[in-house]
């Protein structure tokens, strides 16, 4: 057999027989670099904080899968438990212990949360919420905001039209008018715009669904007073909230943002880290609403694949590994690395966010804070893609977009983020005499 890694190709040779047989040469968009331009690195391995590219260069990664590898690039623990579940089977298509385990988890883990249901992407569980959303309440709008992502399903893949609040527009093409007619877009941060828009659609409303921290535009946390907003419009119009945690859950704490910040959620949405790099999601909540799913309801859900067991094992051991100290310690870590940033560009008279929640954070070469899509919009995204590539020559791979959170583990030490802010630092020297 021949390994791809012997074979010796640059990552632009790579990249030129992936363009010829997989659209654009990526399985999913952003790995194709257009936001900041050039030829992605092709990976071939992991370790720790690390990830080696096929000319064998190494990057320290910010990326981290996106999230799932809350302590790091193959971690021993989740290998063993990997493999030994795949050494047993690696799929029956049956009930398994794991999946109780799992669920068990989930539910003693996440306040709210009495009953939870495995899936295989973040895409499937946000999808799946909706439908049960609406099974409940026998309603059929959405409210989503601007920024927001819930993955590529169609009734979720919506944009706004030109006003504030408005009905939804295919955010694709593909999307039909009547797919997207039932989503009503709303500007984020911006009570209210949503006060009308609930109150115009009351009777016919759903579910309200959120990120807890807009963490696909950046990172822009919610404004004073604003989960409570949604909580309290949705409870008033008969709507059920769901609070789309495949980001923030169990990276902000074992209980994820409804923990954190004391949310009331109907349903909540799980994905990546829950996974621990295998695919795996799910959605939890109420057990009024959880029985309105089949076989129990009437609300039909399914999967071939859904609760693997290797994704399970793997998935449980990363959450039984995560503790206190651990969440403190990424914090810590996160929040050296944006004091780092933030001293080091402005000392170049770059101005420059940080915004940081937990361990998620990202950079925007803005002057002013961001809250809402307009603002991250506002940012110079052709200033982050210099800075991207610059730092890629340093040996660091942040996220190839400046609308995409950065993440840490617990396998990147101190050592490593100092050696980030020195490898900005240089960045932004060079930047004063060049273009950054
Ligand atoms: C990543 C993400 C999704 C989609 O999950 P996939 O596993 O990529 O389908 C949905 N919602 C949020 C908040 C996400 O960050």
């Amino acid at each position: 057999m021949t390994s791809p890694t012997k074979q010796n190709l640059s990552n632009a040779q790579w990249y030129a027989r992936a363009k010829a047989v997989i659209p654009g040469g990526v399985n999913s968009p952003v790995r194709a670099w257009n936001g900041v331009g050039g030829t992605p690195a092709f990976l071939v391995s992991g370790r720790g904080a690390t990830v080696t590219d096929a000319e064998g260069n190494e990057y320290l990664d910010y990326v981290m899968s996106w999230g799932p590898l809350i302590l790091g690039h193959s971690h021993p623990a989740l290998v063993a438990a990997a493999t030994e579940a795949v050494m047993k089977g690696s799929s029956f298509g049956a009930p398994t212990p794991g999946e109780v385990e799992l669920a068990e988890m989930v539910c003693a883990s996440v306040p709210g949360v009495a009953c939870f249901r495995a899936v295989s992407s973040g895409t499937e569980a946000t999808m799946t919420a909706i439908r049960l959303a609406r099974g409940y309440t026998g309603k059929s709008k959405l409210i989503k905001f601007i920024g927001h992502y819930h993955g590529h399903s169609d009734a979720l893949l919506v944009s706004a039209g030109s006003g504030i609040a408005t009905l939804g527009l295919p955010d694709s093409p593909g999307v039909t008018p009547g797919a997207a007619q039932d989503t009503l877009v709303v500007e984020w941060n911006n009570p209210q715009a949503l006060k009308s828009v609930v109150a115009q659609y009351k009777n016919e409303l759903a579910a309200i669904i959120y990120e807890p921290v807009a963490c696909n535009m950046g990172c822009v946390p919610a404004i004073d007073g604003f989960h409570e907003l949604i909580r309290s419009l949705a409870t008033d119009a008969g709507a059920l909230v769901i609070v789309d945690e495949v980001m923030t859950g169990f990276r902000l704490g074992k209980g994820g943002a409804v923990a954190r910040f004391g949310l009331d959620a109907d349903i909540v949405t799980f994905g990546k880290v829950i996974g621990g790099g295998y695919p795996l999601a799910g959605l939890g909540g109420r057990t009024d609403v959880m029985a309105y799913l089949a076989p129990t309801g009437p609300v039909y859900q399914a999967g071939t694949l859904s609760g693997n067991p290797v994704a399970v094992a793997a998935g449980l051991t990363q959450l039984k590994l995560l503790d206190d100290e651990v969440y403190t310690r990424l914090e810590a870590l996160a929040q050296r690395l944006c004091d780092g940033l933030s001293a080091v560009f402005t000392e170049a008279g770059i101005p420059v966010q940080t915004p940081r929640v937990g361990s998620m954070f990202c950079l925007y070469f803005s002057d002013k804070p961001v809250q809402t899509m307009a603002d991250a919009n506002g940012a110079d995204h052709a200033r982050f893609g210099r800075f991207f590539h610059a730092m890629h020559d340093h040996g660091i791979n942040l996220p190839p977009s400046g609308y995409e959170a950065w993440f840490v583990s617990s396998a990147h030490m101190e050592e490593d983020i100092d050696r980030t802010i020195e490898a900005a630092k240089v960045v932004s020297t060079v930047a004063l005499t060049a273009t950054l």
